[in-house]
């Protein structure tokens, strides 16, 4: 009685805890905040800087004793506190301009599909300490696909791949559950990784993660490019240590990336086998659907098509699909029960 009056008073908050980028969707509101997963910390006292956007300013520029890490960034929690105080500040940055009682939202948030137990329940533990009345835990996959508006509760097959900064997901989801899945941890920081390899290999330049990532967007494709394109990349030559510049072609920068592109193509294959082959039928007709910041590297779909025979598209706002998808099975809970894990029944207020 008392949470149905809370839940009245209270509002619903959907969070994709992303290993780049974390969203929070409020009912009624939208998607009130879009920032990096990025927390700053004073190294002498442990203390927190920064959180968000205001802590990814400073990755790379920090001095030593502060660090600007991304706790989720393999996809995996590295450090349950630092992830617990960035759920904390998410969930009151979200939740402001409310009345008292907003104090006790009942949050959705959406998590990777490779994740353990023990991962599970920190994520539970720690979105119950930042202040949230109910905890439902949803796969980041089965998340994005309903915001893909994907039929995802009917008896067909969608395949989906979510393509992030930390993890690559692949799944095949069927009457509302996921059939079989891959995570793999080569996905947009990768990419990036491979960029800064590169610089070092030919040029013996060493380039930061955010020169790299500014090139990936840039210049970065799965395919040959019709047009030619160039871009300066800047950084520090690694023998006579001083800066430099050189200037970069697409097609090296697509030879950089190749390696993990195919191996981002093999896990999708590798799904495609252990796909039911009524599932596959399905599959063939409706498509490969991408999500995630990482679908949109150039020519991947076109490439995907290619190597699998099968249709690929990227989703409508790929980056936004897994907070709109799990505000909308938030707002459709008991419709939806039967996607969410079992163990989040509501529990009563003491
Ligand atoms: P996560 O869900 O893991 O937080 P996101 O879905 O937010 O990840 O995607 C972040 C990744 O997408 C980053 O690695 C970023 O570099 C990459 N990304 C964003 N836009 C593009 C683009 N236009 N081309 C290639 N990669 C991109
Ligand atoms: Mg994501």
């Amino acid at each position: 009685m008392l949470n149905k009056l809370l839940s009245y008073f209270s509002m619903d908050m959907a969070i994709d805890l992303g290993t780049a980028n974390s969203l929070v969707y409020v009912r009624d509101r939208g998607i009130v905040i879009n920032e990096p997963s990025v927390v700053a910390i004073n190294n002498k006292t442990g203390q927190i800087l920064a959180i968000g956007e205001d802590a990814r300013k400073m990755v790379g520029r920090t001095p030593s004793y502060i660090t600007a890490t991304r706790p989720l960034r393999n996809g995996v929690i590295s450090d349950f506190e630092v992830t617990e105080q960035m759920l904390k500040y998410f969930i009151e940055k979200g939740g402001k301009k409310r009345f008292a009682l907003a104090n006790f939202p009942r949050v959705i948030v959406g998590i990777p599909c490779g994740v353990t137990e023990v991962e599970r329940k920190a994520v539970r533990d720690a979105t119950k300490n930042a202040g949230a009345r109910t905890v439902f835990l949803i796969e980041q996959p089965v998340a994005a696909s309903i915001g893909a508006r994907l039929p995802i509760q009917e008896a067909g097959g969608n395949f989906i791949v979510d393509i992030g900064g930390g993890t690559t997901e692949v799944a095949v989801i069927s009457l509302g559950g996921i059939v079989s899945s891959k995570s793999l941890r080569v996905a947009g920081d990768k990419l990036n990784e491979d960029i800064i390899q590169f610089a070092q290999r030919e040029y013996k330049l060493l380039i930061g993660e955010r020169t790299a990532e500014f090139i990936k967007i840039s210049i970065g494709s799965a395919v040959p490019l019709k047009e030619k394109k160039e871009i300066p990349m800047r950084g520090r030559n690694l023998v006579t240590g001083l800066p430099e510049e050189v200037i970069v072609l697409n097609e090296d920068i697509k030879r950089a990336l190749e390696k993990s592109v195919k191996q981002i193509i093999a896990a999708i294959k590798t799904t495609i086998e252990e796909t039911p082959p009524e599932l596959l039928a399905d599959v063939m007709s409706s498509g490969i659907h991408l999500a995630g910041g990482g679908s949109l590297l150039k020519g991947l779909d076109i490439l995907i098509t290619k190597e699998t025979k099968i249709p690929c598209k990227i989703i409508e706002d790929p980056l936004t699909a897994v907070v709109r998808g799990a505000g909308m099975a938030l707002e459709d809970i008991d419709a939806l029960a039967e996607v969410m894990s079992k163990e989040e029944e509501e529990e009563p207020i003491k």
